[in-house]
């Protein structure tokens, strides 16, 4: 479903990927791993479309999508930070996009049913942000990204800013969403926990490139280097 080949975003310095060829099978949750600075949200933004590689190609749906603008690309991104709209209701927030895409009332509400209805948020839909959990949010922000319906979502360390019980809760959530949509998740995290209970595909990074990818058993019984092993394999 997503093909990168190759590709490489450098910045000043030696930072940024390299060299990076990853495919991802359409309906599937797939999880960047790795320690700060190894590139994972670089990685990301290059999907999205929100850096632009300096070598290799990204295809999406068989369509080389490199030089495609973000919003043409056909997926939404949730971030750590909700950044939802403080003055504006849950359900405004959730339709904010589809009404700056002039989209037709009655499918509207229809779309935003169905995503308060796969969220958890109904009966939530009036409340201000300011009135709902650290978890309610962050779903608030999940309504909004599936709302446009788009068969790709990226997810950048969306649930850092939750306390560690609301994490558990909200990844299920997430996973079972992914599930019920059909949709392929491309997700960003550095926990390891994380990825090994989430993933179908976890994408192991160091130093802008791939060190290992794999199913999380594979990893985890067979990890291929000694970082792998410090980092995701079994304990001694
Ligand atoms: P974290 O877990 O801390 O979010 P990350 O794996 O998401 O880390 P990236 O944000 O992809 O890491 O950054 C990878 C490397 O590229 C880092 O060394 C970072 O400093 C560098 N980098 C990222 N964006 C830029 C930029 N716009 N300009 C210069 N260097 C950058
Ligand atoms: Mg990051």
């Amino acid at each position: 479903f997503i093909q990168i080949e190759n590709v490489s975003r450098v910045f000043d310095g030696n930072n940024g990927v390299h060299d990076l060829s990853i495919d991802i099978p359409r309906g599937s949750f797939v999880v960047l791993l790795g320690p700060s600075g190894c590139g994972k949200s670089t990685t990301l933004r290059l999907i999205a479309g929100l850096e632009t590689a300096d070598q290799g190609r990204i295809l999406i749906d068989d369509q080389d999508v490199t030089a495609v603008p973000p919003s043409k690309r056909g997926l939404s991104m949730v971030f750590q930070s909700y950044a939802l709209f403080p003055h504006l209701s849950v359900a405004e927030n959730i339709v904010f996009g589809l009404k700056v895409r002039k989209c037709d009332k009655v499918e509207m509400a229809k779309r935003l049913a169905n995503a308060l209805d796969v969220t958890g948020l109904e009966g939530l839909e009036n409340r201000k942000p300011s009135e709902l959990s650290g978890g309610q949010r962050q779903r608030v922000a999940l309504a909004r990204a599936i709302v446009a319906g788009h068969p790709l979502c990226l997810m950048d360390e969306p649930l850092s800013n939750l306390d560690a019980k609301l994490r558990h809760s909200v990844r299920k959530d997430i996973r079972d969403l992914q599930q019920r949509l059909g949709i392929t998740v491309v997700y960003v995290t550095h926990d390891q926990t994380e990825a090994m209970s989430m993933a179908d595909i976890v994408i192991l990074m160091k130093d802008g490139r791939i060190e290992q990818a794999g199913s999380p058993a594979d990893l985890y019984l067979k990890p291929a280097t000694s970082f792998a092993a410090g980092f995701v394999g079994s304990p001694p």
